[in-house]
């Protein structure tokens, strides 16, 4: 066993992996999770029994005989709304009800006008989890009455929220974010917790779409990097199999990582020639108006692209290179198996061609050798499924 491998090691066998095993179907019943975990079936089962009695799993009449008594089936309880969700965005928030395997229950997009602060958004699609999970409207006022008791707490296992912007892990506190005014410091954690009565997980939406694609697609894979090129852009890291957030919870932010860039747009941040001024959705938006092309927002950017328009293309050629630029260097530095681009631009042939190319250009060979280069599954639940899945970690590890 390397170093590397500690981390996954010493999971095995662990109430958080035995859930697992149960929820993709790899086991389904004890003697399989023995078998898997290589731990005693007497140690199995005090876990397994443990699970069921937090109601993480179930058991579900009788599997196949093998010659014997017909062996219990083990299940993740289904179908019904145990883990909200929430992945905001800066025009839409994906809002929706998950069961503790992952599995999306219920879901919708909501239009969202960010501007309009942290309690009013907030506090509207909370109400919506509320609905979604069958539990009737949240708890209004200031938090001093939680939603507690009756049906409320026992829908809802967790929540868990996704935001396009700087999160410090450790407090669940925005800090500075670019486009998101009234934003700056604000609890969201505190916020939701006055009103909904279970745990609630705070995180950037770069780490939830990284999450739910891994855990999706990429289960296998130890290493990998997503990024995600929306309005914003900014990226999500797996490392040893597991969200790698660093100090703070700013890891994977790479949006004001310096590119090339002649001339150098000025960025909200105050410095110029950052990754988000030159190949963000929002700098595609700008830079197209100020050469006198008019378009409403970055749906408006992508149909010109698709229609062959030379100037858009000509820039998510440009927004290509620069995030292949930054992307090269993360390569080089971490050496994943995989870096996979979602958002809205991962769909953009000239964008996604010309980061592949600035890659094998400016990577080492031995990094590229067998690195997949792919876009995330399209898929508008991949951020509240990593939202889920943040839940579920947290709630089983803390049991
Ligand atoms: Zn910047």
């Amino acid at each position: 066993m390397t170093i590397d491998d500690a981390p996954r090691e010493a999971l095995r066998g662990g109430p958080r992996e035995l859930l697992r095993w149960v929820a993709t179907g790899a086991a389904v019943s004890r003697a399989d999770l023995s078998r898997l975990s290589g731990l005693s079936p007497s140690t199995v089962s005090q876990r397994v029994e443990a699970l069921i009695n937090q109601g993480l799993l179930e058991e579900t009449g009788a599997g196949r005989s093998r010659g014997g008594r017909r062996p219990r089936q083990l299940a993740v309880p289904t179908g019904g709304a145990v883990v909200g969700a929430i992945d905001l965005g800066a025009h839409h928030a994906r809002v929706g009800t998950l069961d503790l395997s992952g599995r999306v229950v219920q879901a919708r997009t909501l239009p969202v006008r960010i501007e309009d602060g942290p309690e009013q958004v907030l506090g509207s699609l909370l109400a919506e989890v509320a609905t979604l999970a069958g539990a009737g409207a949240p708890v209004p006022g200031d938090g001093a009455s939680a939603a507690t008791g009756g049906e409320a707490a026992g829908a809802l296992r967790g929540l868990g929220i996704g935001i396009p912007g700087p999160v410090q892990h450790t407090t669940g506190r925005i800090v500075s974010p670019s486009r998101m005014p009234g934003w700056n410091g604000f609890d969201v954690a505190a916020f939701c917790a006055g009103r909904v009565d279970v745990p609630i997980i705070v995180d950037n939406d770069a780490n939830l779409m990284a999450l739910g694609a891994h855990r999706t697609a990429h289960s296998e894979l130890d290493h990998a990097v997503y990024i995600k090129a929306g309005t914003g852009i900014g990226s999500g890291v797996i490392s040893s199999g597991r969200l790698h957030r660093g100090a703070q919870g700013s890891a994977g932010d790479i949006s004001h990582c310096r590119v090339v860039a002649d001339p150098a747009p000025l960025c909200s941040c105050g410095n110029a020639g950052c990754l988000e001024a030159v190949a963000s959705g929002a700098a595609l938006v700008t830079a197209l108006r100020e050469q006198g092309v008019t378009v409403s927002d970055l749906t408006g950017v992508i149909r010109l692209i698709d229609d062959g328009d030379r100037h858009a293309t000509a820039l998510a050629r440009q927004a290509g290179r620069a995030i292949g630029e930054i992307l090269a260097v993360v390569v080089n530095f971490f050496n994943p198996q995989v870096v996979a681009i979602g958002g809205r631009l991962a769909d953009c042939e000239p964008l996604l061609a010309s980061m592949r190319a600035t890659l094998y250009e400016r990577c080492l060979p031995l990094a590229t050798q067998t690195l997949l280069i792919e876009r995330v599954a399209t898929s508008q639940d991949v951020g509240i499924t990593g939202a889920a899945h943040l839940v579920i970690d947290h709630v089983v590890a803390a049991n």
